[in-house]
């Protein structure tokens, strides 16, 4: 009987364990599903979220991009150069961006920077070409004569000029070559100044007697590379002398009295006069302003020295400040003179400027002087 009782009762216990499995196991589906009713939604709106970032950090990456070209362009302006017309243009062009970044990095300054970027790029492939032609073509240029003192600058200018081009740095470069050429220009006065000195020390000393006088292009050309033989010449050119005397007249009608104190002299006046100054002032000095004998070009009778009324200016420095002195240098060649020792000239004549040293050489070739500082030696390609 007790036996029957028990089993009755496991039988009781069995079956309350199997409800209570069935409804463990329908209470976790249903949270299964409830789950994933909850989980997917959320998950959805998360990737769409992403999606969202994706585009907006992609969008702040190309803005960015678009920014920093502008910074670059702006800093690459700086190292070019370019006409008046050019900058202005190129600067309202970054006003115009500026103005527009004011609604963001909207399309239309994506377009504005583009255009800016070809701008700028057509602007230094211009540069570039530019210098690279004006240092070819100082490159050929020779610099006969120079110290490897002199040419060293030079190479070291040089090197500094292409470093800048290398960095795109046009601007500086262009002032770099501008240096190289003043420089190049400087010291060819000076290597002229030598040379001339040397020709001048060389030629000086040689036999007067068997000197040779130079004509170019029918001009006589008298200067410290071509001297005279010490027979040349006896006196003033009657030409010279009825030309001063027309000017002489027209300066009268202007009000102005003009008179030729100095014109022939001869190989031996200038001798004395040239060794008189050497013992005043020493020969360096001396040759800036005197020169040695048959190389004067008062020996030829077509020079002469022009002073005015106030004696104490004849062969002065201080004459150059007389309303003479400025009515010659405008209106000597209607004349057929010219200023032969214009001011800075020096290292092409030889001597320092002569305001009342004027060198008739015919109206058809004064003409071509027309108060223009030129030479004769310039005029004759010497
Ligand atoms: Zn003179």
């Amino acid at each position: 009987m007790n036996k029957k009782k028990n089993q009755k009762i496991n039988i009781k216990r069995i079956k309350r364990i199997r409800r209570i499995k069935k409804s463990i196991i329908t209470m976790v589906l249903l949270g299964v599903v409830l789950g994933l009713m909850a989980y997917i939604p959320i998950n959805i709106k998360k990737k769409a979220l992403i999606a969202r970032d994706v585009v907006a950090s992609e969008k702040f990456k190309d803005d960015i991009n678009v920014l920093g070209t502008f910074n670059r362009l702006r800093e690459d302006n700086k190292s070019i150069y370019a006409s008046d017309e050019v900058s202005i243009k190129i600067n309202s062009e970054i006003e115009e961006i500026l103005e527009e970044l004011k609604n963001g990095v909207t399309d239309k300054v994506k377009e504005l920077v583009d255009n800016l970027n070809s701008l700028l790029v057509d602007v230094s492939a211009g540069n570039h070409s530019e210098l690279e032609q004006l240092f070819n073509k100082l490159n050929e240029d020779k610099m006969t004569g120079f110290t490897q003192e002199e040419v060293k600058k030079v190479n070291t200018l040089m090197d500094e000029y292409n470093l800048l081009i290398k960095e795109q740095k046009y601007s500086e470069a262009k002032v770099d070559l501008e240096d190289i050429n003043t420089y190049v220009k400087e010291v060819k006065k000076i290597v002229e100044t030598r040379i001339t000195k040397e020709e001048y020390d060389k030629k000086s000393t040689e036999d007067e007697k068997s000197r040779k006088a130079t004509y170019i292009n029918g001009i006589l050309l008298v200067n410290k590379k071509n001297g005279l033989p010490d027979s040349f010449g006896d006196a003033e050119d009657p030409k010279a002398r009825e030309a001063f005397e027309e000017m002489k007249k027209a300066a009268g009608k202007d009000g102005l009295y003009i008179n030729a104190f100095s014109t022939y002299r001869s190989f031996w006046t200038q001798n004395r006069l040239y060794w008189n100054y050497v013992a005043s002032f020493g020969q360096e000095p001396t040759d800036t302003f005197s020169a040695r004998a048959g190389f004067s070009e008062h020996q030829t009778g077509l020079g002469f020295d022009v002073g005015g009324a106030d004696r104490s200016l004849w062969a002065n420095q201080e004459f150059q400040y007389t309303a003479e002195a400025e009515w010659l240098k405008n209106n000597c060649y209607k004349y057929g003179f010219i200023l032969r020792y214009p001011e800075g000239k020096e290292w092409k004549t030889g001597f320092v400027y002569e305001s009342w040293h004027f060198r008739y050489l015919g109206e058809e070739h004064s003409k071509n002087f027309n108060n223009n500082n030129l030479t004769l030696e310039e005029y004759l390609g010497v």
